[in-house]
């Protein structure tokens, strides 16, 4: 038996060159002055209060792929300043997440929550110096001051305490007098900036809530506005770079980072990715997740990525996709068609051709030899020789693809029908005599033919052309299979709004339980992927165990959705 290459071990060079983009300008400006002596050192900071998609797939292959093409480095940082929605599950999901993608930070994993100690010491030192001062409002009332993005908002009443009060205050924030809510620390900017994130940002709140590394340790926590800029200071990082909607709070950072005299990373911001037909919010997917509308955060259904990767994507695929879809200023929806297709590409050079059957009809051949069994040659992959050819067994009675006959047939139809003859892939030339139907229903349930011996694959004599060639299975030699077919999770390109779980796909999961795939898949592991001929791309699911096969559908061989569609 031949034994199948685990695809992560077949990492080509094939990967194109990186495209320039206008970070990557910015880069090259950067080292041509000296602005940073030369050094390029990223980070991707996810908040781990969800399961990573897609979108952070881009922003993981634009800051790694950074570091690594300018023999830079690149830091993982959790921004773990929610205790609440942040849990340790996610953590350890996102470390698999960045791995598997292909990314190493290697010794530079920190937290945020590391910086907590010197976090509270910068805030001491803004309120020393009469930048910070602490607040009595409540997160109503510190919205009904903030103003409009047309009116200037009013200044707290607490704005002008001393220092010294201000620093009273904000130690029996953090040694816990108050109760949750009740007071904030601000930053002392200017409640009549045009830009909101300037009008006395929080900096602190007081919160009564189990950290996932700090325990009970904090009663008072950082605000993300406060956290992040000041995080990316002290690992030092050169390019900071996050989505469009940070643009407006880069002047709030580049202020913290003045008032405290300390290293000055630059910010940079890019769009973020969208795919039609389906969501990219944690927020959204962790409710498709609660709500059960999906197995789990996994689901090969999912945008993310442990469920793109259960659906069977390679990391290749991905990385591919990050890069041809290029780095902008400008938001946009990319075609979920373009992610598919980078997908073909890659499992098109990488994936064993096997056969199987989805929807199985029995054919018997009434002209071949009762208990006979030939091994027939079939080729593992056309593009890549490789990857050697395999035996398929072949005998008297087979099945087929109910689809692959027509007891009427339409014009044009190559199949099999009735007196027609078709070529069984790797095997022989065969003619339909007869179809059986049951009794009762009409439908049919066997079909009869004959086989021309003269015709074997590979043989001489098999010259003899005919239209069709159809896929096929040995009937005794075939193994069950459950084959899971996915589609989009959404009916519609842009599920947006208030109403966006409408629009799920019902029919996204098809589950068909009478499968038969060909015998050489017997000795499958997780996640190997074949292309079923004919079919479409599949892999192993997570779901079979103990001699039992569960495959996805990865992907259709061509995009037939337009098609469906419009039908
Ligand atoms: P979401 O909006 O999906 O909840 P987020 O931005 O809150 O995501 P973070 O954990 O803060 O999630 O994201 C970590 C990094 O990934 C950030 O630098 C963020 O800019 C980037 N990122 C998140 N979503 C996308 C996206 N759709 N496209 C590109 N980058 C993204
Ligand atoms: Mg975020």
């Amino acid at each position: 038996m031949e034994t199948n290459k685990n695809p992560e071990d077949l990492k080509t060079n094939a990967e194109p060159p990186v495209r320039k983009n206008f970070i990557r300008e910015i880069v090259d400006d950067d080292l041509k002055t000296n602005k940073f002596e030369g050094r390029v050192h990223t980070r991707f900071p996810p908040e781990p209060n969800g399961y990573l998609h897609i979108g952070h797939a881009k922003s993981i292959c634009l800051n790694f792929g950074l570091a690594r093409d300018y023999k830079g480095f690149c830091n993982l940082r959790f921004d773990d300043t929610n205790p609440s929605k942040e849990e340790q599950e996610y953590v350890d999901s996102i470390e698999h997440d960045v791995r598997w993608l292909g990314f190493d930070w290697e010794n530079r994993l920190y937290y945020a929550s590391d910086y907590f100690d010197q976090l509270h010491e910068y805030a001491v030192q803004l309120i020393k110096k009469g930048k910070a001062y602490v607040c009595d409002l409540n997160a109503d009332q510190v919205r009904e001051h903030r103003g409009t993005l047309t009116e200037p908002g009013k200044d707290s009443p607490y704005r002008n305490r001393s220092v010294e009060e201000n620093l009273d205050l904000f130690e029996r924030m953090r040694k816990g007098e108050f109760p949750d809510g009740s007071r904030t620390l601000r930053a002392k900017i200017d409640m009549a900036s045009p830009n909101l994130n300037m009008r006395d940002s929080v900096m602190y709140r007081v919160l009564r809530s189990t950290h996932h590394r700090t325990g009970d340790t904090w009663c008072i926590y950082p605000m993300y506005d406060w956290a992040h800029g000041q995080s990316d200071s002290i690992e030092r990082i050169t390019h900071s770079i996050c989505t469009l909607e940070f643009e407006d709070h880069r002047p709030l950072y580049d202020w913290f980072v003045e008032q405290l005299g300390i290293y000055h990373p630059q910010q940079i911001e890019f769009a973020r990715l969208n795919i039609t037909y389906t969501v990219m919010s944690k927020r959204k997917l962790l409710q498709l997740v609660e709500e059960k509308r999906v197995k789990g955060w996994d689901d090969p259904r999912m945008p993310t990525i442990s469920g793109l990767r259960r659906r069977g994507f390679t990391p290749e695929s991905i990385r591919l996709f990050a890069d041809r879809i290029g780095i902008s200023k400008s938001e946009s929806t990319v075609d979920v068609a373009l992610l598919e297709d980078c997908l073909r590409d890659d499992l098109n050079k990488r994936s064993r051709r096997v056969m199987a059957v989805l929807h199985p009809i029995k054919l018997v051949i009434e002209n071949y030899p009762d208990g006979v069994v030939e091994e027939l040659d079939a080729v593992n992959n056309p593009e890549d020789a490789t990857m050697g050819s395999r035996k398929v067994p072949f005998s008297k009675v087979l099945y087929i693809e109910q689809d692959d006959f027509r007891e009427d047939p339409p014009k044009k139809y190559f199949r099999l029908s009735p007196g027609v003859e078709v070529r069984l892939r790797y095997a022989y030339i065969i003619k339909c005599v007869g179809v059986v139907k049951d009794e009762k229903t009409g439908e049919i349930v066997e079909l009869r033919c004959t086989y021309d011996a003269e015709t074997r694959s590979g043989s001489p004599q098999s010259a003899r052309k005919v239209k069709g060639t159809i896929h096929w299975v040995s009937a005794s030699h075939a193994l069950d299979a459950e084959v899971r077919l996915y589609d989009r999770l959404f009916k519609v390109e842009n599920p947006g709004g208030d109403d966006w779980r409408d629009h799920i796909n019902p029919s996204a999961l098809e589950v068909l339980k009478q499968c038969k795939v060909e015998p050489s898949l017997s000795n499958t592991t997780l996640q190997d992927r074949y292309q079923f001929e004919r079919l479409g791309y599949f892999c192993v699911d997570d779901d079979s165990s103990g001699g039992s096969l569960v495959f996805n559908r990865t992907v259709t061989l061509r995009d037939t959705w337009a098609r469906i569609e419009k039908a």
